[in-house]
C-alpha cells in the first residue's frame, strides 16, 4: 500500500519489524511474500487497534509482538532459530517510555510468549532481566502457558540449521523463515513503548544472548525522545549500544531520529562491519524505518493516515 502522509504530527503511531536481512528478491516467491505480508498486518493491526481505541502504547507494541511470536514466519516464539544442539532459546524485552521501566528475559526455552514474561518481569517483579531457569521458575509462578520445546521448532528452521551446519551459510531471513520481530508506538497520551522478541541466530551456541533483550542495545524507550526496536547481527548492535545511541542522539546532540538512525546503521555499525535494520518513533509520532541489510520485513501506521507493509 503506498505511503500517505499529512502535515499535521500523528497522535498516534505504530511501527513493527519482523527482522532484517531478507532473503534476495528474486528468490522470494509470491506464496512467502504473501504470508509475510498477512503476517505482518496482522500484528499492525492488533497493535494500531488498541491505539485506536485510545490504549497504550505499551498495551499496543506488546500486542503486535505477541502476534508476530505465533507466527511460525518469523523468528520469535512458534518458528524461532534453533541453536547449534537444535532447541529454542528465546529472548525478549519490553520498554515503557513513561518512567523507562523495562522488563527483559533471555535464554528461555518453554515460555510460549517470551514478550508476555518480560512484561510480567517489569510489571511483577523488582528487576529487569531474569534468564533461562529463573526466567522460568518466575512464568510458572505467574501463570504463564508453558510449552515442550519442540513446540517452537518448524521444518523450515530445521532445514535452515542442518544447511547452516553443513557449512552453508544461509542468512537467518531465507525465503522460508522471516527474523526477529519488534515494536515501537507513540499513543495518544503521548507515551513511548518498544518491545523486541527473537530466537536469535541459527546455529547459536547454546547460552548465547543477542541483542533484543538487553536494555539500551536491542530495546530502548524513552518518553519525550524515541522508542527503538533493533534487528540484526546482535554482537554488533551490543557492542554500539544501538537502540540507546540513536535516543541519546536526539536527546543530546538534537540530532532528527533520521540522522541518528542513520549515523548508527551506515557509520557506527558498518564501521565496526555489522549490519542490520531499527524502527523507532520519536516524541513527535515520527516513524523511521532503515536498514543496511537488502530489506527489512516491515510495517508502519499512524493516525494521520500513514499505512505501509514493506519489506525491500
Ligand atoms: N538481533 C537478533 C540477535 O542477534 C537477531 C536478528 O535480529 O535477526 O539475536
Amino acid at each position: 500500500m503506498p505511503a500517505k502522509n499529512s502535515a499535521s504530527a500523528p497522535r498516534y503511531a505504530l511501527a513493527i519489524h519482523g527482522g532484517a536481512g531478507a532473503a534476495p528478491r528474486a528468490q522470494l516467491s509470491p506464496e512467502h511474500e504473501r504470508r509475510y505480508r498477512t503476517g505482518l498486518e496482522a500484528a499492525l493491526d492488533a497493535g494500531f487497534t488498541l491505539l485506536e481505541r485510545g490504549g497504550s502504547a505499551l498495551d499496543a507494541v506488546a500486542a503486535a509482538v505477541h502476534l508476530l511470536e505465533d507466527d511460525p514466519c518469523f523468528n520469535a516464539g512458534h518458528g524461532a532459530a534453533l541453536t547449534r544442539d537444535g532447541a529454542a532459546e528465546l529472548d525478549a524485552a519490553i520498554m515503557d517510555g513513561r518512567q523507562m521501566r523495562a522488563g527483559a528475559v533471555a535464554s528461555v526455552r518453554h515460555v510460549r510468549n517470551p514478550i508476555e514474561l518480560a512484561r510480567r518481569v517489569m510489571e511483577k517483579s523488582r528487576h529487569v532481566l531474569l534468564v533461562g531457569a529463573g526466567a522460568e521458575e518466575f512464568a510458572l509462578e505467574e501463570g504463564l502457558p508453558l510449552v515442550p520445546n519442540h513446540y517452537f521448532r518448524t521444518a523450515e528452521r530445521l532445514e535452515q540449521l542442518e544447511a547452516e551446519q553443513r557449512g552453508r551459510h544461509v542468512s537467518d531471513l531465507m525465503p522460508a523463515a522471516a527474523g526477529t520481530v519488534g515494536a515501537v508506538a507513540r499513543d495518544g497520551d503521548g507515551n513511548l513503548a518498544a518491545a523486541t522478541s527473537t530466537g536469535g541466530m541459527t546455529n547459536k551456541r547454546p547460552g548465547r544472548v543477542g541483542d533484543s533483550p538487553i536494555i539500551g542495545a536491542g530495546t530502548y524507550a524513552k518518553n519525550g525522545v524515541c522508542a527503538v526496536s533493533a534487528t540484526g547481527h546482535g554482537e554488533y548492535f551490543i557492542r554500539a549500544v544501538a537502540a540507546h545511541h540513536v535516543c541519546a542522539a536526539v536527546e543530546y546532540r538534537a540530532l532528527t531520529l533520521e540522522q541518528a538512525v542513520r549515523e548508527l546503521l551506515h557509520e557506527i555499525l558498518a564501521a565496526l562491519g555489522g549490519d542490520g535494520g531499527l524502527i523507532a518513533v520519536g516524541a513527535r509520532g515520527r516513524i523511521v524505518m532503515d536498514f543496511s541489510t537488502e530489506g527489512m520485513f516491515r510495517g508502519a501506521r499512524d493516525s494521520s493516515g500513514r499505512q505501509e507493509i514493506a519489506i525491500y
